[in-house]
């Protein structure tokens, strides 16, 4: 089984630096990019691999590069790595990021060259102290060895790199929050259109791609195309990184080809759910996805697959919900997050979340009336999709009306009963 983008990082290694990284093939596609493609050529090639945003929206990612306006070549434009991965669950990222930050970088260099951006930053996550110090010292090797700076291997393309850390919000993982961020500015999301591929940042072609997208480019480009399609066991091309977290024997992160079924990385991977623990459901692609429940443990993991049963990949790590858990208690948890992170920027986000958060904490305490179900569900609608400025509250919706739909009979119950029915458990009188 082929893992392109991990096959070099062990838990027994420290980071690839230059060396380790160039003797197993590294800089490679930079070479190839630069003497053997046109840049068109490269945003093709991406474009034909069918490779889709490993962010969580999964859209595809030539064909953004191809928004991009060439045909002034002395306008400024901008690459961005997005890698302030806050999701919920989601910790793929950091093990690219930490683990061979050199993939990233050339996965940058040829991105940028076939938008000829000259400019590119990496906006990190903020708690990632260990990937900043990695990243910051692979720079300066990728620099001092010619990969980065004025005419790149005599090929007279100039790119310069920064890593930029923000300051721990979720919204700034929002691409336009993310420019904002970057400018100095509040960061709330702007209005698209435009989108960033036409007025990003400073208001110039921008493109925002999230790490994982990036580090697939290198193997694309060495690769091609039709290998890169052939890797996934479905509709959707390429590996993808899985994670699983919640009552498992072996919580962890794989990668695997795109379309591996629920089961499997249930099961197989993550060595199944821990004695006394049973799967009750699972957020796909952490928080801000739908619940797949036990009649969809052979979906197969890929965007159009866990779409066709009403949610969406995501980041492709799996929460589990297990039985000795509340989903009341869990999605409130979660709303809690959301109501948190809101910008503020939009009333149904910044007024929605907090009083959905309220009574989800009421319901949960046992002082919840049947009416606020059907007040639940009104706010999933006021907060869903083309309510908002942008994916924070109607992401936020999607365990909650999936969790409405699957759980109903618990949010009943805590009602019926007056109390939760796992306060037992939460306060640890079981154990
Ligand atoms: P989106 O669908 O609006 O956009 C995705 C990308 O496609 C963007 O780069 C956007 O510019 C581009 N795009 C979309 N429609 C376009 C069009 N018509 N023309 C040109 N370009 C277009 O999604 P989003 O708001 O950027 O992201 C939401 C996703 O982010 C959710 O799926 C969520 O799972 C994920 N997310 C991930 C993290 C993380 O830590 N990885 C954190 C929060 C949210």
């Amino acid at each position: 089984m082929e893992r392109p983008l991990t096959q070099h990082i062990s838990a027994n290694h420290p980071w690839l630096n230059l060396k380790d990284y160039t003797a197993v093939g590294g800089y490679q596609a930079v070479h190839r990019a630069l003497k053997s493609f046109t840049p068109q050529e490269i945003t093709k090639t991406v474009q034909d691999s069918e490779l889709r945003g490993r962010g969580g929206a999964g859209f595809n990612t030539g064909m953004k590069w191809s928004f991009v306006p060439m045909d002034d070549a002395t306008q400024t434009k901008y690459l961005i790595a997005n890698a302030d991965e806050m999701e919920p669950g989601t910790f793929k990222d950091r093990l690219l990021l930490e683990g061979n930050p050199h993939q990233l970088i050339e996965g940058m260099i040829v991105s940028a060259y076939a938008i000829q951006a000259n400019t590119s930053y990496i906006f990190l996550r903020w708690a990632y102290k260990k990937a900043a110090r990695i990243i910051k010292e692979a720079i300066n090797e990728a620099y001092a060895a010619g990969y980065l700076g004025k005419n790149i291997l005599g090929s007279g393309f100039n790119l310069e790199m920064h890593l930029h850390t923000g300051v721990g919000r979720y919204i700034c993982g929002e691409e336009t929050a993310l420019l904002n961020a970057l400018e100095g500015k509040r960061a709330t999301p702007r209005t698209k259109p435009p989108f960033p591929q036409v007025s990003g940042l400073f208001g110039k072609p921008t493109i925002v791609n999230n790490v994982e997208t990036l580090c697939n480019i290198p193997h694309i480009i060495n690769n091609g195309a039709a290998w890169f399609k052939a890797l996934g066991l479905g509709a959707d091309a390429g590996t993808k990184l899985y994670g699983v977290s919640g009552q498992v024997n072996e919580p962890g992160l794989w990668e695997l080809p795109m379309g591996t079924t629920v089961r499997e990385l249930l099961e197989e991977h993550a060595g199944g759910m821990k004695p006394g623990f049973q799967f009750r459901g699972a957020l796909p692609g952490g928080a801000s996805t739908d619940f797949l429940v036990t009649e969809h443990l052979d979906v197969k993991m890929d965007y159009q697959s866990v779409a066709a049963v009403g949610s969406r990949l995501g980041t492709g790590t799996m929460i589990i919900l297990d039985d000795h858990t509340c989903p009341v208690g869990f999605i409130h948890n979660l709303e809690h997050f959301f109501a948190q992170e809101s910008c503020g920027w939009c009333t149904p986000c910044r007024e929605g979340l907090p009083w959905t958060e309220k009574i989800l904490l009421s319901l949960e305490n046992g002082q919840g009336r049947l009416e606020d179900l059907e007040l639940l569900e009104t706010h999933t609608k006021h907060l869903g999709p083309g309510s908002t400025f942008c994916a924070l509250a109607p992401g936020a919706m999607e365990p909650l009306q999936s969790g409405l739909k699957y759980f109903r009979e618990d949010f009943e119950k805590h009602i019926h009963e007056k109390k939760c029915p796992w306060d037992e458990e939460r306060n640890g009188s079981h154990l």
